[in-house]
C-alpha cells in the first residue's frame, strides 16, 4: 500500500513540481492538503482526486492525528514555519519530509530532530539533488576514484529576485538571503560529492546599498569551505544576477562539470580527462528519471520498510551549522573553525 501524504502549503514548489511528482510515485500518494486558501485547495483536490473532506486549513493541522490514512506530511512552507509544522506533525504521529533549508537556526534543526526521534518518526530533508541520477552517477565515480583525489569544487548558484515584499527577502521568515535559499545547494553538493565535512570556513556577504530587496537579507555571499584532506569548495551565491547554477568538481585526474547543476530538470554532466595527450570530454546521458519522484519514492519506501532515510535531519543541521559559521566569518572577517558533526549526517 502506498504511503499516504498530506501536502502542507500549496506554493510554487508544491504545485509545480512535487504534486506532479507524487502522482508518478510508486510508493507514495497524496491523500490530504493543508492550505490557507480553500478555493485553491479544492481546485487542487479535484485535480488529484483528493476528497474535499481532506482539504484542511492551517488551523486544523492537528486534526491530521485523527486521519489514519495520512502517514506523513510534506512541508512546503516558508522556512520559519518548518520547525513548528514538523514538531506538530511528529506529535500527531506523522513522518516528515521537510523542504530545505531545514530551518533558520541550528537550534531549530535540533528541536526538529528531537521531536521526530521522540515520536519514533522519520524526518527527511528534501535535498532533491542527492536523488538526481546524474549526481548519483558522479558520487559513484568519485568513490571509485575515477576523478583521482578530489582537489577543488567551484560553484555558482544565482538568480534574480523581484518583489521586495516576498517572504524570501524577510529575515524573520527566510533566515537569510541568497545563502540559505540557493547557496545551500553549493554547500550540500560539496559535502555529498566529497563525502567529507569542512573544518574551516571563510565567508563574505554583500548587499547593494539602497536596494529595497536587500534591506534585511544578503544579496550575495562568497565563501570557501576547507576540508581536512585539503579539498576545498569555493562558492558564490547571488540574488541579483542572471540565473546560473553550475559546479566544477576537479580531481587530480579528471574534472566533472555540471551546468546546470541545480535545476529541477535538464541538468547536464560532463567529464573531462586527458586521453592520448589531449583533453577529452564525455557527456553522461541524463536518462529519463525525475529527481523529485526518486526523492519521494525513497522517502516512502524507507517508511514502508522502516529503514533510515538518506538525507535525515542531521544532514540539514550540518548545512545550517556551516551557514551559521559563514555568517560568523562574514561578521568577524576571520576564518571560522568547525567541529565535525556529532555523528553520521547521511543514511544509506
Ligand atoms: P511559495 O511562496 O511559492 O509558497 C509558500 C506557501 O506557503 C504559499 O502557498 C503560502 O501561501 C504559504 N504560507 C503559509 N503561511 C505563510 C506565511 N506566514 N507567509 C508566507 N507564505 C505562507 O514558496 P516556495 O517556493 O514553494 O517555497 C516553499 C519552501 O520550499 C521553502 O522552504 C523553500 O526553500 C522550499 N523550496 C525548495 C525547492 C527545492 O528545489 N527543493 C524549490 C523551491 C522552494
Amino acid at each position: 500500500e502506498r504511503v499516504g501524504v498530506a501536502v502542507v502549503g500549496l506554493g510554487r514548489i508544491a504545485i509545480d513540481e512535487m504534486l506532479p511528482a507524487f502522482q508518478r510515485s510508486k510508493h507514495a500518494k497524496v491523500v490530504a492538503l493543508v492550505t490557507g486558501d480553500r478555493d485553491k485547495g479544492l481546485k487542487v483536490a479535484r485535480q488529484y482526486n483528493i476528497p474535499e473532506s481532506a482539504v484542511l486549513d492551517y488551523k486544523d493541522y492537528d486534526k491530521l492525528a485523527q486521519m489514519p490514512d495520512v502517514k506523513s506530511v510534506y512541508i512546503a512552507l516558508p522556512n520559519h514555519l518548518h520547525l513548528e509544522y514538523t514538531v506538530r506533525a511528529a506529535r500527531a504521529g506523522k513522518h516528515v519530509l521537510c523542504e530545505k533549508p531545514m530551518a533558520n537556526t541550528a537550534a531549530e534543526c535540533r528541536q526538529m530532530i528531537d521531536a521526530c526521534r521522540k515520536a519514533g518518526r522519520q524526518l527527511m530533508i528534501a535535498y532533491r539533488s542527492q536523488y538526481e541520477a546524474l549526481d548519483r552517477t558522479l558520487v559513484k565515480m568519485v568513490r571509485e576514484k575515477k576523478l583521482g583525489a578530489l582537489k577543488e569544487f567551484n560553484s555558482v548558484n544565482s538568480q534574480n529576485m523581484g518583489d521586495p515584499q516576498h517572504w524570501r527577502l524577510k529575515k524573520a521568515l527566510a533566515g537569510g538571503g541568497a545563502l540559505p535559499d540557493i547557496g545551500i545547494y553549493c554547500i550540500n553538493a560539496a559535502r555529498f560529492l566529497s563525502g567529507e565535512e569542512p573544518s574551516e570556513v571563510f565567508g563574505s556577504i554583500w548587499s547593494t546599498p539602497g536596494d529595497a530587496r536587500f534591506r534585511e537579507v544578503e544579496e550575495s555571499c562568497q565563501f570557501v569551505l576547507r576540508f581536512p584532506s585539503g579539498f576545498s569548495a569555493t562558492c558564490s551565491t547571488n540574488y541579483s544576477a542572471h540565473k546560473s547554477q553550475m559546479f566544477r568538481l576537479n580531481g587530480f585526474e579528471a574534472w566533472a562539470d555540471m551546468d546546470p547543476a541545480y535545476a529541477y530538470h535538464g541538468n547536464k554532466l560532463r567529464i573531462t580527462r586527458v586521453v592520448d595527450g589531449k583533453d577529452q570530454t564525455t557527456e553522461i546521458p541524463a536518462g529519463k528519471t525525475n529527481q523529485f519522484t526518486l526523492m519521494i519514492d525513497h522517502f516512502a519506501s524507507c517508511i514502508q520498510q522502516n529503514k533510515d532515510v538518506h538525507t535525515p535531519g542531521e544532514e540539514g543541521l550540518q548545512d545550517q551549522r556551516i551557514m551559521d559559521a559563514i555568517y560568523e566569518s562574514a561578521r568577524s572577517g576571520r576564518v571560522v573553525k568547525l567541529k565535525p558533526p556529532a555523528g553520521k549526517t547521511r543514511g544509506p
